[in-house]
């Protein structure tokens, strides 16, 4: 690092303006704690700050997917839509700021490029790309899951003459593909809710599918107030009922096995889950998740659906997945399948023939050019372990990060990594983080490192790393959960398989509760698995 200027001296470093930045900055100011947020983007917001594709919006419902810290925030702040729009969720975002007075201490357009451990000073060196630095006793990396994109790397990219665009970072002025000869690569979730409004603008639409996804209806609308001022009334409760259900929000949890239904009482439910929209699927039987045959069965009812869709039988059969459902996770869609009706988009399968190169005109698949003006990569991100990997973060000894986590990323509780000591992520690999409501797991993550930061400073120590023994066990546990279902199957970025070359390692952790029990039995055992000392 360079050492012409002294770094400035904080309590703690913040990385990130994003759900879990804010929220740890209110808690660290609450502790009297001096920090300072570094955020890369111009705005606050994190994810939602960059995916501005045309259809960008929550698909966990509004009610839910909120800070729940503070009564009087989640009372008086008013929803337009059951699922927030990303413009929404930015206002939300603005008006937290505002209200806890946050801006003074968030420094935006800095991005950390190096986060040093200085072994002996305790501290940590931070380092932004216009080589501002800081030291730290503690440095929260609050980077995000889904914040470092995914970016094919095909031939031939600099030499096309259109535009190329990803949904994950997403011009900030927008982009109208009026009369547009647009390409869609990607069928997950971003494309899933881009692809019906880039078609109703474009002249015409290629949508390039390697992979089929499951999709359920939204069932989006405006608020319905009556529902807002019941829910408001017993706020506290139905938050408490979402972090007792398995992914941190409720999902009208059926306890059933399909094992035990029969075909009628399975059709049934599903229709339910069909109708109360997206991720509500979830919450279908007790052992979608884990019985191939009870998934088989709940797959083919959401195929059916597909195929009463879409007019031609042909692009039916290119649209229905026939991998477990929900191991990738679900999408929520506002007339994604029905845009294949459309006389101006077309489906391409790239499955068998993947796309080969970009030309100057378009893009090449089995021999042939598609004409183009824009490509929008809907292509996902280097999920999880991206974001941290993409800053030089060296712990004791100066040992990279990036070498450490060769192998995959490990964790004790998906907050810490041995090591590195007084290094917090917020939503880290093998926490439940991606597998829940994200708001609520942030919540608790930061919960549990600002009564970790009390602790240490009560009992006159310094520093918090794991043990590796207690790092080695849960990532062991995090592997042991995911293998008991059928997560483990399909090609998703939970398992970093949509990253070439990326370890194929199941990353977040399944099961709120039972993580929030581990984390309050870890902190009641004087921070149990945890090395914690003065230096
Ligand atoms: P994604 O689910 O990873 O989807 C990426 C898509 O790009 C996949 O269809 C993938 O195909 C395809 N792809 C990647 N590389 C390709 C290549 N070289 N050639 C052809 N196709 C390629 O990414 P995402 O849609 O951005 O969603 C990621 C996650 O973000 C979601 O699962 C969700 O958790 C979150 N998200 C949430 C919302 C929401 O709240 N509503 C919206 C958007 C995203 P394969 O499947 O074959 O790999």
């Amino acid at each position: 690092m360079s050492q012409d200027k002294a770094p400035q001296q904080f309590d703690a470093i913040i990385v990130g303006a994003g759900f879990a930045g804010l929220y740890m900055l209110h808690r660290m100011r609450q502790l009297g704690l001096k920090a300072r947020v570094l955020e890369a983007g111009s705005g606050a917001g994190g994810t939602w700050f960059w995916n501005r594709y045309p259809g960008a919006r929550c698909d966990i419902e509004s009610m839910q997917y909120s800070y729940q810290f503070d009564d009087g925030l989640q009372q008086e702040w008013e929803w337009s839509e059951r699922y927030a729009a990303q413009p929404e969720l930015l206002r939300y975002v603005a008006h937290v700021i505002e209200r806890f007075q946050l801006a003074s201490d968030i420094q935006y357009n800095t991005r950390v490029e190096r986060a040093h451990f200085d072994d002996s000073a305790a501290r940590w060196l931070v380092e932004t790309n216009s080589g501002e630095r800081f030291s730290a006793q503690f440095c929260v990396m609050a980077t995000g899951c889904l914040s470092s994109t995914n970016m094919p790397k095909f031939e031939g990219m600099a030499d096309f003459k259109g535009a190329i665009y990803h949904t994950g970072q997403w011009p900030q002025d927008g982009v109208d593909f009026s009369a547009l000869r647009v390409g869609v690569i990607g069928t997950g979730s971003s494309a899933i809710q881009s692809i019906p409004i880039i078609a109703e603008q474009a002249a015409h639409l290629h949508v390039f599918q390697r992979t089929p996804n499951y999709s359920v209806p939204a069932q989006n609308g405006p608020m319905d107030p009556q529902v807002a001022r019941e829910i408001k009334a017993n706020y506290a409760e139905y938050r408490a009922l979402g972090k007792s259900q398995l992914l941190a929000y409720d999902l009208k949890m059926n306890h059933q096995l399909a094992a035990n239904a029969t075909p009628e009482e399975i059709r049934a439910e599903c229709e339910f889950r069909w109708q109360t929209g997206g991720l509500y699927f979830y919450g279908a039987f007790a052992d979608m998740l884990v019985s191939q045959e009870a998934n088989d069965v709940i797959a083919q009812f959401v195929r059916d659906k597909i195929r009463a869709k879409v007019r031609d039988p042909k692009v039916a059969d290119l649209l229905s997945p026939t991998t477990v459902f929900g191991c990738k996770r679900i999408c929520a869609d506002t007339g994604y399948f029905e845009t294949f009706n459309r006389d101006n988009v077309t489906l391409v399968d790239v499955s068998k023939t993947p796309i080969e190169r970009l030309t100057t005109a378009g893009l090449s698949v089995a021999g042939k050019i598609y004409e183009l003006d824009a490509i929008v990569f809907a292509t996902g991100f280097d999920a999880m372990t991206g974001s941290l990997e993409r800053i030089d973060i060296r712990g004791r000894q100066g040992l990279p990060l990036a070498d450490k986590w060769q192998a995959g990323p490990r964790t004790y509780l998906g907050l810490q990594t041995a090591g590195f000591p007084n290094l917090f992520t917020i939503s880290g690999p093998g926490s439940p983080s991606v597998l829940t409501c994200m708001i609520t797991s942030i919540e608790q993550h930061v919960d549990f490192i600002a009564d970790a930061i009390v602790h240490l400073r009560t009992h006159g120590q310094q520093c918090m790393e794991p043990l590796l023994e207690a790092e080695d066990a849960w990532v062991e546990h995090v592997n042991e959960v995911a293998g008991g279902t059928l997560l483990n199957s399909c090609n998703s970025w939970y398992l970093g398989a949509n990253v070439p070359g990326k370890p194929r390692v199941f990353m977040p952790y399944l099961g709120f509760p039972a993580y929030v029990e581990k984390c309050r039995q870890v902190a009641a055992n004087g921070y149990e698995g945890f090395k914690l000392d003065v230096a």
